[in-house]
């Protein structure tokens, strides 16, 4: 408690992200993190750019790299807003969109934590939305009509920490619901395999699409994602952006992003990779007993009948392989497992191999 917090502070603890740790040599699967690392032409462009323009301040619209994801997804710059990594987006889309509306925002009971974090941060209440019985979205929940208008949706498409997918039916039919309520997707997993709520913004103006360069793109050190949504949206989150932050990315940011989006060979060839390991490891898991819900996203998720979770997690942990464990209700019995390279994999089976044979 402090004398200096107001009662919403005092509610929050500090965020603490999955582990980064400083020993090398372990296995890290526990943050969705990318293990091809970034295209060889984004880290060229960030070498010439630390050689070039850190004496000048950055672009202030992010012009060219707007421009550069504008052309990558075929929609104008200005129904582009870009920021330090999809987490800044979103704290902007709930400042702008979601909060002081006096109305409530939908959201499934279990997804990105943050969006429970903003609901607080910015007093937005909200009305949690279980998954069904298979983890997944049921959209007929978020398209049922209500006694009142709504603050809006969002939801993670591919959902954290499940991995599931909606399609793209499917969301339109939650934007159709509430034509007059923002519909954010937040779409940080949609490269390795669900599709882009992109495609629906020609006749649904009240959708948003959030994005980042932290997973497909491999550049989660850099803090860049983006939204993409009709231009009187994206005209709002440029609004609450100016009023204290003009400067939303440092040069080396532009630089590297704008690679790295016209990079699309390197970007096909590396989620493929992901997306195939993907598929490897989630049969290796079956085998050994694992129940693996189908994902499309860099990580499955994944419980064992005969193995308590978090158990499991510490002891592979003291086994040097990192993987992602939650406290929350329904989902404590399972493992969030960032697919790695098929050695880090293999790595990661060939431990738990040990730690069953041990434990029985
Ligand atoms: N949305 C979801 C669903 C995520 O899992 C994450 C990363 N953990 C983010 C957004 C934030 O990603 P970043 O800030 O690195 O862009």
């Amino acid at each position: 408690m402090s004398r200096f917090w107001s009662d919403h502070v005092a509610g929050l603890s500090p965020y603490v992200a999955g582990e980064q740790p400083k020993i090398a040599k372990l296995v890290k699967l526990n943050t969705n993190e990318n293990p091809y690392g970034p295209s060889p032409k984004a880290l060229e462009a960030i070498r010439e750019a630390v050689g070039d323009r850190l004496r000048l301040y950055p672009d202030n619209d992010s012009t060219a790299l707007r421009a550069a994801i504008a052309e990558h997804h075929g929609v104008k710059p200005d129904q582009v807003f870009v920021g330090n990594g999809s987490d800044e987006i979103l704290a902007h889309v709930f400042n702008a969109l979601f909060r002081r509306q006096g109305r409530m925002l939908l959201m499934p009971d279990i997804s990105y934590s943050f969006y429970k974090t903003y609901c607080r941060l910015y007093d937005v209440p909200a009305e949690l939305v279980p998954l069904d019985d298979d983890f997944g979205i049921r959209p007929e929940d978020y398209a049922a009509a209500r006694p009142a208008p709504i603050a809006g949706v969002i939801v993670a498409n591919p959902n954290a920490p499940t991995g599931r997918a909606l399609s793209l039916e499917q969301i339109d039919a939650i934007a159709a619901a509430h034509p007059d309520a923002p519909v954010v997707i937040d779409e940080a997993y949609v490269d390795f395999g669900a599709q882009s709520a992109i495609a629906l913004l020609g006749r649904r103006d009240n959708l948003v699409a959030i994005h980042t360069f932290s997973k497909s793109r491999s550049l989660a050190g850099l803090r860049v994602g983006f939204a993409i949504g009709s231009e009187e949206i994206i005209g709002g989150l440029n609004r609450v952006k100016d009023s204290f932050n003009s400067y939303p990315l440092d040069s080396l940011a532009h630089a590297g992003a704008a690679a790295a989006i016209r990079d699309v060979e390197y970007f096909d060839r590396t989620r493929r990779l992901v997306m195939a390991t993907r598929a490897d490891l989630t049969q290796r898991l079956e085998i050994l007993g694992f129940k693996v819900l189908p994902s499309q996203a860099n990580f499955v998720f994944a419980s064992h009948p005969d193995h308590d979770a978090r158990e499991l997690a510490l002891a592979l942990r003291a086994e040097g392989v990192l993987v992602r464990h939650f406290s929350q209700p329904r989902i404590d019995q399972f493992l969030r497992i960032t697919v790695g390279t098929p050695e880090e994999c293999e790595l990661l089976c060939e431990t738990l191999v040990k730690i069953q044979t041990k434990t029985h």
